[in-house]
């Protein structure tokens, strides 16, 4: 299926219906962009003047669009629709083991706040990810929920990468021009592991994040206390890309959760993410306060949990 739209400057509009297809089109026109809701590409054509002279649209690959429920957590296509993955986020939560989607919750949670029901109909998971965007909602909470992106190449090569490492800089992420993003594996949580998103915008509907985050910890009991064993703490809208808090990390593992802890914590935390006086987006005070009192906020969340 092939449009010509030269109304437009003579773009051309592609919509392929298998994998095959896109790395075909991929071969002829190797600078051809992706789209999916074209939320992102749409704004960027339309108000920062970009001329994508072809584009692919995946909305109808079926390999893109797959949900898969499995043993150990879900495989989610990369041109599935929020409001699909919040569906299916919804049943999983309903139907499995709570201590299992922690993460599921977080994420049904931080979509809640993204953008308006227009907006998440179209809007793309892929999308999300692939344009990197300092504040987007959800890759922090990709990269504290131990999720796994695939990634697939013309010839058909899959290789997997942890959420974590797939962010490189502004807008910049490890794929190579002939790759595709696939899908995202998100793992079930553990017993004792709990994942939390976290948003602060000026409008709590339909608006984008001045500092976000997503935090995870695993809690193991040992000798009547409780120990962190694993730990993420990611931000949003600190730096030019999603950015891990890993001193804190450190500092976390192994120790007990308790108040001496969170005195501690929040020490690293403020020379871990450190936001310089000019640092681009202002609000440098207010965003410093936020990321320290998002961790207050998941110490006192998790120690409910606990309880
Ligand atoms: P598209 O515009 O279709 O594509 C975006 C990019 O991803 C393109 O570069 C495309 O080539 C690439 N891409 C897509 N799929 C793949 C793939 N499989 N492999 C490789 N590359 C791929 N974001 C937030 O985080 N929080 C918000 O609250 C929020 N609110 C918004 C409100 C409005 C009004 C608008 C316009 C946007 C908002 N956004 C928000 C940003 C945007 O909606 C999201 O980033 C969205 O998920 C992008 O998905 P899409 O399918 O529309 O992307």
């Amino acid at each position: 299926c092939y449009l010509n739209l030269s109304g437009f400057g003579g773009l051309k509009w592609f919509r392929p219906i298998g994998l095959q297809h896109v790395f075909d089109l991929k071969a002829r026109y190797p600078d051809a962009k992706l789209v999916v809701g074209n939320t992102e590409v749409g704004i960027e054509m339309r108000l920062k003047s970009m001329h994508y002279p072809v584009l692919i649209s995946v909305t109808h690959v079926p390999e893109l669009n797959m949900l898969s429920v499995k043993d150990d957590g879900m495989e989610i296509g990369a041109a599935v629709r929020l409001s699909e993955l919040v569906k299916v986020l919804k049943k999983v939560t309903a139907e499995r083991a709570s201590y299992e989607t922690s993460s599921c919750r977080a994420f049904i949670e931080q979509i809640k706040w993204f953008a308006g029901t227009q907006i998440k109909n179209v809007a793309s998971v892929g999308g999300n990810i692939c344009t990197a965007s300092p504040i987007s909602d959800l890759n922090p909470l990709w990269m504290a929920a131990r999720a796994m992106f695939r990634i697939i190449d013309c010839k058909g090569n899959i290789r997997t990468t942890l959420a974590e490492n797939f962010f490189l800089g502004y807008r910049k992420v490890d794929l190579a021009s002939g790759e595709v993003l696939l899908s995202i594996f998100l793992p079930w949580t553990r017993p004792f592991e709990h994942v939390k998103e976290f948003k602060q915008a000026h409008r709590r509907d339909d608006d984008i994040a001045i500092v976000n985050a997503g935090m995870r910890v695993i809690l193991e009991e040992k000798n009547q206390k409780w120990v962190i064993s694993d730990a993420s703490i990611v931000y949003g809208g600190v730096a030019p890309l999603s950015l891990r808090a890993s001193r804190t990390k450190d500092f976390l593992i192994g120790k007990s959760w308790n108040k001496e802890l969170l005195q501690g914590a929040l020490k690293v935390l403020e020379n871990d993410i450190f936001l310089k006086e000019d640092a681009p987006g202002g609000m440098v005070e207010f965003r410093r306060s936020l990321t320290l009192s998002f961790f207050f906020k998941f110490f006192l969340w998790v120690s409910q949990q606990m309880d």
